[in-house]
């Protein structure tokens, strides 16, 4: 996987750097607030291993950015030497998936950052996913629509499975570019043609497709039913 460390101490920045790496991972390091939130806003992360005191804008509004005003719902664990539940609960209020007080073994990072990011891509389980006449089953890759088998190539395939891990949640087109060509970098128009292509399959009787274009954001399948 692909992760952003944010952490300012030298020491605790080069161990996670060297252990992930050293595991397969290809990581990235920012080690102040601003510089992080901008490498994470400009590319693509599986997970990010966020540090809260920071020089400059501290990790809590870091994070709050990346929700609130990126939209982003990259996985976030947060790293910190307080250990008070006021402070654990401030993470969470901020976007956080995850929280580990220092000092930490790197192993478990290592096994929260994969359960965070298993749990993001719905891979926990292999249940059949339902938005409204739109039904995935991830076991066999079966994709119908309207009562209809629809064929899809892998890319599409991919960028639905995407959408459908949060229906009605904006993907940025990082976060879906990401998914379907991972480190490969796409054509500029790729991603705009694959899309068309889904939506076009996934369009209904009605004219309609439940996969939206976000301008200047991404897209999203929109859920009618609660
Ligand atoms: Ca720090």
């Amino acid at each position: 996987m692909r992760v952003l460390i944010i952490e300012d101490e030298l020491d605790i920045a080069t161990n996670l750097y060297d252990h992930l790496e050293a595991r397969g991972h290809s990581v990235d390091l920012a080690r102040d607030g601003l510089s992080g939130l901008h490498l994470a806003v400009s590319e693509s992360f599986d997970a990010i291993v966020l540090d809260l005191g920071l020089p400059g804008m501290g990790g809590l509004c870091v994070c709050k950015k990346l929700r609130q005003e990126v939209c982003s719902d990259v996985p976030v664990l947060v790293l910190t030497a307080r250990d008070l539940l006021d402070d654990k609960l401030k993470a969470f209020e901020c976007g956080a998936d995850d929280y580990l007080v220092k000092p930490f073994a790197l192993r478990e990072v290592e096994a929260r950052l994969d359960a965070l990011v298993r749990r993001r891509c719905g891979r926990v389980t292999d249940r059949r996913v339902v938005v409204d006449d739109l039904i995935y089953d991830p076991a066999t890759l079966a994709v119908q629509f309207e009562g209809r088998a629809v064929h899809l190539s892998r890319k599409c395939l991919r960028l639905l499975e995407t959408l459908l891990s949060g229906p009605n949640r904006v993907f940025s087109r990082a976060d879906l570019e990401h998914a379907a060509w991972g480190g490969e970098q796409p054509m500029s128009d790729s991603l705009r043609s694959h899309m068309h292509i889904l939506r076009r399959a996934l369009t209904g009787s009605s004219g309609l497709s439940p996969i939206e274009n976000v301008h200047g954001v991404g897209y999203r399948i929109a859920k009618r039913s609660v």
